[in-house]
């Protein structure tokens, strides 16, 4: 029998007296706790490292000085004639840039795929024309030397916000980038993506909120508001918001882009087409020139309002 069992029983209290002297003495020698906060893992894209606001440089327009940036027109450029007329009465409306796709994301491979290379010409065109720098989507890494020598904003479209290679392509390419969020993206996914590009060097990134697939089905997507006032706070980046895919109906489009400027956003990338009613793409979700322009008069001040 051990000497240990012939001892009495330690009452709990007794037990818990004995070992207090040597829990302090543990605490006097050790070193003070520090609480550490986890870094967000979007390490260059994070307020954290860099609590001022990037502005970003598309042609003469800069994006995140705190003014509301739009940028306008078609889903799809359909013809010369079709792509310079919008960025004629966008122009006049107070755009301030002039969006056209020629590389077409469509969900159906029978669906208009855009005019491509022809297409990024008008645009270029139309851009030095109404004196609007342009935005258009590129699709794949081996077009983006071509895209950027006709755009001043290269745009990753939501459903590429995940293409790896896309992304290390133009993180090497000299223009600025439009990050569109994906669909079913978080906002740490889509700020990780936007990592891709800052970390590969590319430091001109734009953030853009397009809408989100819920269990709603009365609008094309939900558009995520809270998203980007969150966004606005975990990134020093101009996040901007697409009301036209974010609604996907032309009713919806000027009170969510009120609600978008209210919320602190950047800029709006707005559809906008001559006559909706035969647009090849999205003419449901586009507005006429006179529609914008009636928003336009209605937005200004609203976004000087919001950071008052
Ligand atoms: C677009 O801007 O026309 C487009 C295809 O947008 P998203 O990638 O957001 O669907
Ligand atoms: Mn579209």
């Amino acid at each position: 029998m051990s000497s240990r069992a012939l001892r009495p029983q330690a009452t709990p209290a007794a037990r818990l007296a004995e070992r207090r002297p040597a829990r302090r003495a543990a605490a006097a020698t050790a070193p003070p706790v520090v609480l550490v906060k986890h870094a967000p893992p979007f390490r260059m894209a994070s307020r954290e490292s860099h609590p001022e606001s990037t502005i970003v440089t598309a042609g003469a327009v800069s994006i995140g000085t705190g003014a509301l940036v739009v940028m306008a027109g078609p889903c799809s450029i359909e013809s010369r004639q079709q792509i310079r007329e919008t960025a004629r009465r966008v122009k006049t409306a107070g755009a301030d840039m002039l969006r056209g796709g020629a590389y077409k994301p469509r969900t159906s491979p029978y669906d208009f795929q855009g005019l491509g290379r022809k297409a990024l010409e008008w645009l270029a065109e139309a851009g030095r024309e109404s004196g609007l720098p342009v935005v258009t989507e590129v699709l794949s890494p081996e077009d983006v030397d071509l895209v950027a020598d006709h755009a001043d904003l290269l745009q990753v479209g939501a459903r590429n916000m995940q293409n790896f290679a896309l992304l290390r392509r133009l993180a090497t390419a000299t223009k600025p980038v439009l990050l569109k969020r994906g669909p079913s993206a978080t906002i740490q996914e889509w700020l990780l993506a936007a990592e891709y590009l800052l970390s590969g060097g590319n430091l001109q990134v734009v953030l853009c909120e397009r809408g989100i697939r819920t269990f709603e089905t009365a609008t094309r997507n939900t558009l995520d508001l809270a998203g980007v006032a969150l966004a606005k706070q975990l990134t020093h980046l101009p996040v901007i918001v697409d009301p036209s895919h974010g609604t996907g109906k032309r009713a919806l489009v000027a009170p969510a882009s009120r609600a978008a400027a209210a919320v602190g956003a950047d800029g709006l990338l707005i559809e906008v087409h001559p006559c909706p009613g035969r647009a090849l793409s999205d003419g449901e979700q586009s507005l006429d020139p006179g529609e914008f322009a009636e928003l336009m008069v209605t937005l200004r001040p609203r976004a000087v309002a919001a950071r008052a």
